[in-house]
């Protein structure tokens, strides 16, 4: 490098730097144009709070948006390509409000069933069953589809995961038998206890099961409303009890005076009845009470009597 050079080269560098800075103001401005016509904001850091993936320490993904992203991810790391995610559905929706049952396999399970049949298995090759070495040794994952169900597992694992599964089912089945056994048990039983009175009807045995299950002590701890009120609260109930009972009353006398008033035109016979024997009534009260207030009255004069004979004697 000449001397002359320096000058024309921090000349140079001088431009070079001036160019940059100019371009990166130019990105800038564009990016704001852009953020401007998109309604956005470029103050984005510490908005979205971020979680590291637990498939991959180097996918940080917004917590917002992470059950979604493990669900792919975990099926990313097992090796299904995304035309293959495309195409898997969770089929449980399916099975919420039917009597189909069904079985979700995990991989520890999937695994202790797998050995479980080969330990069983002979060890030597024989003819028309499965030994040892058909089963899979290591845990595999549980296949997402069938193609991999039959990639992943061998004939016999399969087989046995089949027996497994149906074993269990009917284990269900005869449990769910045994109780619809001690249902039918426990109504004959609540019959024949009542033979006297009608057979209960299905509404009112659900009904005498709830109030069971309320008298229990389990349930009455957990529903705090029940055991704990308030002083307040309970006579607020009171009032609201009486109330009712004495509405409900009124509106009988209330209903009742109606109908004897409707009854002076019409000549049915059994309001009349009941009019009659309500005047009577009446009367009745009206002459009692004047009887008690004779009765007292007399007392009173013997009273005065008795005073005035201590006063003479
Ligand atoms: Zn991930």
């Amino acid at each position: 490098m000449s001397a002359e050079d320096l000058p024309e080269s921090y000349q140079e560098r001088l431009e070079r730097l001036q160019e940059l800075s100019e371009f990166t103001e130019k990105c800038k401005k564009q990016l704001n144009d852009i953020f401007e016509s998109l309604g956005w904001s470029q103050d984005y850091k510490g908005k979205e709070p971020m979680e590291q993936c637990p498939y991959d320490p180097n996918h940080r993904v917004p917590v917002r948006t992470m059950e979604k992203h493990k669900a792919s991810c975990r099926l990313q790391k097992m090796g299904y390509s995304a035309e293959e995610q495309a195409e898997m559905y969770d089929p449980s929706v399916c099975y919420e409000n039917s009597n189909i049952r069904s079985f979700t396999m995990d991989k520890s399970t999937q695994h202790q069933v797998i050995l479980q049949a080969r330990s069983a298995a002979p060890l030597m090759k024989m003819e028309g069953v499965f030994w040892q070495g058909q089963y899979s040794g290591q845990p595999v994952d549980v296949p997402q589809n069938h193609k991999r169900a039959l990639c992943d597992l061998t004939v016999a694992d399969r087989l046995a995961l089949y027996d497994y599964v149906v074993g269990v089912f009917n284990q269900q089945k005869e449990s769910a038998a045994a109780s619809d056994d001690l249902y039918v048990d426990l109504v004959s039983k609540l019959q024949k206890d009542e033979k006297q009175n009608e057979p209960k009807s299905h509404l009112e045995l659900m009904a005498e099961m709830r109030d069971y299950k309320r008298r229990r002590q389990s349930y009455r701890a957990k529903n705090v409303h029940i055991t704990k009120k308030s002083y307040t609260e309970v006579i607020r109930e009171v009032i609201n009890v009486h109330s009712a009972e004495l509405a409900k009353q009124w509106k009988e006398e209330e209903d009742e005076k109606d109908s004897s008033r409707s009854d002076r035109s019409s000549h049915s016979r059994w309001p009349d009845r009941r009019r009659s024997r309500s005047s009577e009534s009446r009367h009745n009260r009206r002459h009692r009470s004047r009887e008690r207030s004779r009765d007292r009255e007399g007392k009173k004069k013997k009273k005065k009597k008795r005073w005035r004979r201590l006063k003479g004697g």
